[in-house]
C-alpha cells in the first residue's frame, strides 16, 4: 500500500488525488487536508460568487472525495498542528496544493491607508471566507479604483458595478450582499500599468461587463492601437482587445444611461496613495509608454480621486516552516514540482498564480506522474509507512479536532437550508459556526 499526503483541497488537490486513484488504483490510500474545515478552496473562496457554473466542478471534487481510498482530514494546519517532516515520514509522499493565498504587496506610499485592500482580502470577504468576513470595506463612496487588469480586477470591478437583483442564483454572502446594496459608485475605474495589448483579462470574462444592468464600460478609442496591430496577438488575447474595441464603438450617449462608469485607464501606474485622516482618498499615477513589452514611467504625473482601493495585482503563497521557497517568485522552490524527496508541489504552489481552474488538471496528473517515477526508481522507500493510521495516533495524542467528508456534508446541508431565494447557500463564514453545524 501507498500513502499519499495532499495538503490543500483547491483544484490542484482534487485533481493530484484523482489521478493518483487513477495511477495506483486500490494500491493508494490518499489524505487532502485543508486548514479549513470545509473544502475546495479557491472554488469556495476565490471565484466570484456569481459565476456559479464555474463553481459547478465541485461535483467533480466531491466523486473523487466519496471514494473509498480518499479522505478529507479539514481543519488541520500543516506546519502548526503537524509539520512537513511529520508528514513525510509517515506517507510516501506529500504534495504542497496550498495554492498563493497571499496578496502580492502593493508597495507604494499609502498602501497601508484605510479602505485599501489587496483582492485575496476583498475577494475573501465577498465570498465569505472566515479570515477576512470582519474587512468591513466602506463602499459608500463614489470613486473605486481597482488596480490591475487581470481576470480577479475583472470579478472585482463586476462585483462592485452590480445591482441586488444581479446577484440572484449567487452564493454572495450576507454581509457583502448588504454592503453593496448600499453602494453609490459612480466611477469605477480599472488601472493597467501597460496598454490594451497587455490586459491579462480573457475574453469572455472582460465581455459580462457589456451586460450590467446599471453600469457601461468606458474604453477611450484613442487609448486603442491602430486594429492592424492586433494580428500579432496570440489568439484569446486578441479576443479580448476586440471585446475593448466594441466597448469604445459604443455611442457616449447611449453608455451615459447607466449611472456607473467601468473605466479603463491604461499606461497608467499606480505610485502613491493620498489619505486624509488616515482614509485613502486618492491615488497619485504616473503616465508610461509601452516599450518592448515593458511599462516604461514618463515622469507625467496626474491624481485621481479614490474612496476605496482594491489592488489586484496577484498572489504569493505561504512559506512553510522547512520547505525551500522562492522569496522573489513567491512559490516554494522546486524543479518541475518535486521539492526534496518525497515532497512535491502543484497548482499554484508550484508555478505561481497564473492559468484557470482547467489548468490544475494537467498539473495534478503531471505531478503523479513523477511520483510514480520517483516510485519506481526506488527513491520513495519501498512501502510500509504509516499512512493515515500514524496520522491518526499523532491527531489523538494532540486532540485535534478533525472535520471529515461526512461532517462537511452537514455543514454543506446546513448552508443550503440557510439559503436566502433562489441563491444556492448561504456560507458559515466563521470556523466555529461551521465546526457547530456538523453535529
Ligand atoms: P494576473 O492575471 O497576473 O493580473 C495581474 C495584473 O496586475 C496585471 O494586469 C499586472 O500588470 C498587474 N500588476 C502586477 N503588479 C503590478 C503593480 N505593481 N502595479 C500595477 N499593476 C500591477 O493576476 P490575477 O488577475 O490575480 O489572476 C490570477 C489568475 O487567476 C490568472 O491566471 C487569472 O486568469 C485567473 N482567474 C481566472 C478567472 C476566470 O477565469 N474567470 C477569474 C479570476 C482569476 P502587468 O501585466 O503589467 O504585470
Amino acid at each position: 500500500m501507498r500513502h499519499i499526503a495532499i495538503i490543500g483541497s483547491g483544484p490542484a488537490g482534487y485533481y493530484t488525488a484523482e489521478a493518483a486513484q487513477k495511477a495506483f488504483g486500490e494500491d493508494v490510500r490518499i489524505d487532502i487536508f485543508d486548514c479549513l474545515p470545509v473544502p475546495y478552496g479557491l472554488i469556495r473562496t476565490g471565484v466570484a460568487p456569481d459565476h456559479q457554473s464555474i463553481k459547478g466542478v465541485a461535483r467533480r471534487y466531491e466523486q473523487v472525495a466519496l471514494t473509498d481510498n480518499v479522505r478529507f482530514v479539514g481543519n488541520v494546519t500543516v506546519g502548526r498542528d503537524i509539520s512537513v517532516e511529520e508528514l513525510r515520514s509517515l506517507y510516501d509522499a506529500v504534495v504542497l496544493a496550498t495554492g498563493a493565498p497571499k496578496d502580492r504587496p502593493l508597495d507604494i506610499p499609502g498602501s497601508d491607508l484605510v479602505n485599501v485592500f489587496g483582492s485575496a482580502a476583498f475577494v475573501g470577504w465577498y465570498n465569505g471566507h472566515p479570515q477576512f468576513a470582519s474587512l468591513d470595506p466602506d463602499l459608500s463612496g463614489r470613486t473605486a479604483v481597482v488596480i490591475g487588469m487581470g481576470n480577479v480586477a475583472l470579478d472585482v470591478a463586476r462585483i462592485l458595478a452590480k445591482t441586488e437583483a444581479e446577484f440572484v442564483g449567487s452564493d454572495i454572502v450576507a454581509h457583502a450582499l448588504d454592503a453593496l446594496r448600499a453602494s453609490c459608485f459612480e466611477r469605477i475605474v480599472l488601472l493597467g500599468r501597460r496598454g490594451p495589448h497587455q490586459i491579462m483579462m480573457t475574453p469572455k470574462e472582460l465581455g459580462e461587463l457589456g451586460h450590467l444592468e446599471r453600469a457601461a464600460p468606458h474604453v477611450q478609442r484613442g487609448d486603442l492601437p491602430p486594429e492592424a496591430e492586433d494580428a500579432i496577438l496570440e489568439p484569446g488575447l486578441r479576443k479580448s482587445v476586440a471585446v475593448l474595441r466594441q466597448f469604445a464603438a459604443i455611442p457616449e450617449d447611449i453608455r451615459g444611461e447607466k449611472p456607473v462608469a467601468i473605466e479603463f485607464a491604461f499606461c497608467a501606474q499606480p505610485v502613491e496613495l493620498l489619505g486624509k485622516d488616515g482614509r485613502v482618498t486618492g491615488v497619485v499615477i504616473e503616465e508610461t509608454e509601452v516599450v518592448k513589452g515593458k511599462a516604461v514611467p514618463t515622469g507625467r504625473r496626474g491624481t485621481l480621486a479614490a474612496d476605496l482601493v482594491i489592488s489586484c495585482i496577484g498572489y504569493r503563497s505561504v512559506p512553510i516552516p522547512g520547505v525551500p521557497f522562492e522569496e522573489r517568485e513567491g512559490r516554494f522552490a522546486n524543479d518541475e514540482g518535486r521539492i526534496l524527496p518525497g515532497l512535491y508541489c502543484v497548482g499554484w504552489a508550484r508555478r505561481g498564480p497564473s492559468g484557470t481552474i482547467g489548468t490544475n488538471r494537467p498539473d495534478g496528473y503531471g505531478i503523479v506522474e513523477k511520483i510514480a517515477e520517483d516510485m519506481a526508481a526506488g527513491q520513495l522507500g519501498h512501502g510500509g509507512k504509516q499512512g493515515r493510521e500514524g496520522f491518526d495516533a499523532i491527531a489523538k495524542s494532540r486532540a485535534l479536532d478533525i472535520v471529515t467528508f461526512r461532517d462537511w456534508k452537514k455543514i454543506e446541508e446546513a448552508e443550503q437550508k440557510a439559503a436566502r431565494e433562489g441563491a444556492p447557500r448561504e456560507k458559515f463564514v466563521d470556523v466555529e459556526a461551521m465546526i457547530r453545524a456538523r453535529t
